[in-house]
């Protein structure tokens, strides 16, 4: 499996924000979002190969009981070696989160997972969403699992939410809908202005969560490793 890093910080995003928490990030991805916040793990020559024993290993030497496996896209590496990697994970008792952007459908993994944030793409990004996908997960067994996180740069990326909910998502309590402004915005920490009015009209309307990512509060948000 291709890694870019493993390490321990405290879980940044909603729902399980605050918690200590160990990190694979794994390297390579199949979108390309104008807005990634992780573009070093995006290279699919970099990163390190390591076994599933190895990550195994290297999560255990932390205290923390929460695993979250990210990218990148972690759906892109070989499918038996997550689901053993899980397995052995599930079986020492930690609890799996995994971050995907939306594009791949491995049921089996959803399965073992006990959260996935599966990620709703907003236009300025620049990626579209596959419906199939969103499709089978809203109507899901599983659907206690996830939330949906979108990336809100702009009024057009909240349009877009409220719209793709409507059209898509309805079944969907909108507490699993997760706005989350983007760092990315130059010589701001974020848009506090379009964010006061997203939550104005939000309370209004659809009564979404809106999350941001601690990590970046307290440390440097272009900080890699926290
Ligand atoms: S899907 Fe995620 S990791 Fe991949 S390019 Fe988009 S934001 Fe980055």
């Amino acid at each position: 499996m291709k890694v870019n890093k493993i390490f321990r910080s405290i879980q940044g995003e909603l729902p399980e924000i605050g918690l200590s928490t160990v990190f694979v990030r794994f390297q390579g991805c199949n979108l390309d979002c104008k807005n990634c916040d992780t573009k070093y793990a995006l290279d699919p020559n970099g990163g390190t190969e390591m076994t599933v024993g190895k990550i195994f290993n290297e999560v255990m030497k932390y205290d923390a009981m929460n695993v979250d496996l990210t990218g990148g896209e972690p759906l892109l590496q070989d499918k038996q070696d997550l689901i053993k990697l899980i397995r052995a994970l599930k079986d020492m008792g930690y609890r799996i989160t995994v971050e995907t952007n939306g594009s791949i459908n491995i049921p089996g993994i959803f399965m073992l997972c006990d959260i996935i944030n599966f990620d709703i793409k907003t236009p300025s990004g620049g990626m579209k969403n596959n419906l199939d996908n969103f499709q089978e997960y809203v109507f899901s067994r599983h659907i206690n699992k996830f939330y949906f996180k979108a990336v809100i740069s702009d009024w057009d990326d909240y349009e877009f939410v409220k719209n793709f909910y409507s059209e898509h998502m309805r079944q969907v309590s909108p507490e699993k809908i997760i706005l989350q402004p983007n760092w990315e915005i130059e010589d701001k920490i974020f848009d506090t202005e379009l964010m006061r009015k997203v939550v104005e009209d939000n309370l209004k309307t659809n009564k979404f969560r809106i999350g941001f990512q601690l990590h970046k509060v307290i440390w440097d948000p272009k900080k890699e490793g926290v």
